[in-house]
């Protein structure tokens, strides 16, 4: 398995000209991976893709909302920044979280790979650097490099990204970063929050550097345990270095393609240049049906009850993988957000998750290998396993197969 799908520059026909940029468009197997999925046959436990629960998605108020809102204003060009009535909403939900904002400061994206992609478009030139977390979510570096940006990974720990770290990496780097990207809570793929003390030295750092942060959060409003962390925005109001990235796809359902940048408002009308130069603006249809279900007011306990399910199924997993692992595998135990970070250990330690991979999928059971979650490739020992998408029954059915798939490849 490899992490790109993309076909390599060497597949493509030789009398088509290729930007040389194309040698940097890696791919995702992480998306791949649904279609990969979607065209097996057998019965597979599906750990791999961040999906939210079948269940936690409001199908019949989204079908319902649907038939009584959609009109011809639905289906006409909208405005790039985003649907007015959408805007205005947002702003009042968000005044009920930690990082309240503003109508300036907000353009509605096409899900928050579009925000990624805006904050590569307005932030990096080729050959700039670009801290990331490693592990990271390789579709975020991925935006990043394919603006050319090199990498400079950061080892990640049970208190997110090693701030530590950073200043000596980047004074062997020889040069400082245009823009640090992280994935401050419960991060992907990992499942570990960045601490406070982190976030301030980050923000530090930042300044000195002249350097943006990312700040890439679909899962912080997913906490189902343990204490609030400060937000960069909390601890830094409204600081023009902080370029944030939200998405509905987490607490509502990814297939709407809704999520929103929240950015210093000197940037905006850049953000809008950029997202015409792309998809002219968001899907209008969906924007006017989530704007009507956040007006019904079900928002706030939606949330309230993902937190539940997630904490049970969260719990789910770490007690099936000590029932059948026990201590050949290590897992981070995550406050909230949608994954736990496996890695292999005693017994298991030299399998290739890349081999166990085509393993446990002909075994009914898919996961993200730890090499498709690292730019360079590397974690051969570990694995992302999405705990959000299965019941608790299935969690145990799942990982009760991988370990089975483990044993069967060490027996070789
Ligand atoms: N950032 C992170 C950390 C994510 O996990 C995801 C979704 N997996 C995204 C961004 C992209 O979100 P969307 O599906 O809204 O484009």
């Amino acid at each position: 398995m490899t992490r790109t799908t993309t076909p390599s520059v060497h597949e493509v026909s030789p009398v088509i000209p290729l930007a040389s940029r194309t040698t940097d468009l890696v791919g995702s197997m992480i998306d791949s991976s649904t279609s990969l999925l979607a065209a097996q046959s057998h019965d597979i436990v599906r750990f791999a893709m961040g999906s939210p629960a079948d269940e936690a998605v409001p199908v019949a108020e989204f079908r319902r909302i649907a038939g009584e809102v959609l009109d011809n204003s639905s289906f006409t060009y909208g405005a790039t920044e985003g649907e007015p009535r959408l805007l205005e909403l947002l702003v009042e939900q968000l005044a009920t979280t930690p990082d309240p904002s503003a109508l300036e400061r907000l353009v509605i994206t096409t899900g928050g790979m579009q925000g990624l992609d805006l904050a590569g478009k307005l932030f990096i030139d080729p050959g700039d650097l670009v801290v990331t977390e490693s592990p990271t979510y390789t579709n975020g570096s991925a935006t990043a490099l394919s603006y050319g940006a090199e990498l400079l990974e950061i080892p990640v720990d049970e208190e997110g990204m090693q701030v530590d770290t950073l200043e000596e990496a980047v004074r062997r780097a020889g040069r400082t970063p245009k823009a640090i990207y992280t994935i401050p809570t419960f991060q992907n793929p990992s499942g570990v929050t960045l601490s406070e003390d982190r976030r301030r030295e980050l923000l530090r750092l930042a300044h000195r550097w002249g350097a943006v942060i990312i700040d890439d959060d679909p899962y912080g409003l997913l906490r189902f345990a343990g204490r609030e962390v400060p937000t960069f925005q909390t601890l830094s109001r409204h600081d023009p270095l902080v370029f944030s990235v939200r998405t509905f796809s987490k607490i509502l359902a990814p297939g709407w393609r809704v999520g929103w940048v929240d950015a210093d408002p000197s940037l905006r009308q850049l953000l809008i240049n950029g997202k015409q130069a792309m998809d002219t603006c968001t899907n209008v249809p969906n924007q006017h049906v989530l704007a009507e279900y956040i007006s019904r007011g079900g928002l706030d306990d939606h949330l309230a009850r993902l937190r539940v399910l997630y904490r049970e199924r969260k719990n789910a997993m770490v007690d099936a993988l000590t029932r059948h692992l026990g201590d050949a595998v290590s897992a981070t135990d995550p406050e909230g957000g949608f994954f736990l970070w496996v890695t292999l250990r005693n017994e298991f330690g030299g399998v290739d998750t890349r081999e166990l991979f085509e393993v446990a999928l002909a075994d009914g059971v898919a996961f993200i290998p730890g090499p498709a979650l690292s730019p360079s490739g590397g974690f051969t020992d570990a694995m992302r396993l999405c705990f959000a998408s299965s019941t608790p029954e299935r969690i145990d059915e799942g990982v009760r197969r991988l370990a089975r798939s483990l044993e069967k490849m060490v027996a070789g």
